[in-house]
């Protein structure tokens, strides 16, 4: 029912009330007195009560529940009027908040299966990042790792070589390097097969592994040629460290596919710089190359070094043919 049909039976009602409070008049003055007083008294109430106040409890019940997410509807409504125009205000907002709960709460179901997607979406980029940056390392590895020996290869050893001189000169410490190359590998290859040779590759990776610091470097340069980097390292320790593996080599029993045990014997050649100007890499390996060379001449399995009282002369040379002018020494 409107809220102004309410009205006007209220006002109807009291319109009548003092009539009847007239006519009783005659018989009993306190009685209508009584009565008009009553009614002034509790007619505002119960109309406030009548028009408004329940409904509009409905209303704020209905609000308080949205406002905690309980987005429930108002059962208790009266069938939708066949005349909308008809029906109480109160009623009709109801309705149209049973209308909003229930969008609500559509929306909301939505919006969490939107969410929903979202972080699976957002765990499966985490997981594809993830999986890039593993392929990424993986390939990094690759490109700076000797297949067959697991080692460090000549274009990694290189770059590395060029970083530890700059990090010797800065912090004004020597930087020693050596090469190791088998001595008659092709007679392995000959006599026991190119797999046999393979198999001595990499024990010799082993050992040379084995002998060093995390710290050293050790990367296979070339077929059977190895490189060893000692960052912070003298000339006497270098020797010292190349002479035992040079040793180590020498007894140790390389196994051959069918099962025969064979000697191998290196020739090393090794270089100290203990200066820090020897600014290139390229550099710094001719001078192990040399001494390497020098071991092999002297009758290999022997361990050379590229003395530094022959820098000078032999080292601007070196630097004409390298195109590397303005290296001071
Ligand atoms: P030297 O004492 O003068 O160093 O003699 P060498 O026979 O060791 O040297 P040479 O340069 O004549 O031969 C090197 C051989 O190394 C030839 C080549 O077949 C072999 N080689 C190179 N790379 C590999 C490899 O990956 N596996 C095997 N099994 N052999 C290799
Ligand atoms: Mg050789
Ligand atoms: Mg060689």
């Amino acid at each position: 029912m409107k809220i102004t049909t309410k009205l006007q039976m209220l006002m109807t009602v009291a319109a009548v009330v003092p009539v009847m409070v007239i006519i009783f008049m005659d018989q009993t003055v306190a009685a209508g007195a009584g009565v008009a007083a009553l009614v002034g008294l509790l007619g505002p109430f119960v109309a406030a009560h009548w028009l408004v106040t329940k409904d509009l409890g409905d209303i704020r019940q209905l609000c308080k529940l949205v406002k905690e997410g309980k987005y429930r509807v108002h059962t208790a409504l009266p069938n939708e009027a066949s005349d909308n125009d008809e029906e109480n205000e109160f009623v009709s907002v109801m309705r149209d908040m049973n209308w909003m709960a229930r969008e609500i709460k559509l929306r909301e179901g939505q919006l969490n299966e939107a969410i929903d997607d979202l972080d699976r979406a957002q765990q499966e980029l985490l997981e594809q990042k993830q999986a890039l940056e593993l392929a990424n390392k993986r390939l990094n590895e690759m490109a700076m790792t000797d297949p067959l020996t697991g080692l460090s290869n000549r274009r990694h050893f290189f770059d590395h070589l060029e970083q530890e001189i700059c990090r010797a000169n800065r912090i004004e410490r020597p930087l020693s390097l050596f090469i190791l190359d088998i001595d008659y590998f092709k007679q392995v290859n000959d006599t026991y097969g190119h797999q046999a040779g393979d198999g001595v590759l990499k024990a010799i990776a082993y050992i040379l592994r084995n002998r060093l610091r995390r710290s050293d470097m050790v990367a296979r340069i070339g077929g059977e040629e190895f490189a060893i980097l000692l960052s912070d390292t003298d000339l006497l320790h270098t020797l010292e460290l190349a002479e035992l593996i040079r040793q180590n080599i020498k007894e140790y029993l390389f196994q051959t596919c069918d099962g025969k045990s064979i000697n191998i014997t290196c020739s090393i050649g090794a270089f100290s710089g203990d200066r820090p100007d020897y600014t290139k890499a390229e550099l710094l390996y001719k001078y192990a190359d040399k001494a390497l060379y020098d071991a092999k001449n002297a009758g290999r399995d022997q361990v050379a070094y590229y003395d530094c009282a022959k820098l000078g002369q032999e080292h601007a040379e070196l630097l004409e043919q390298l195109g590397q002018r303005g290296v001071t020494h």
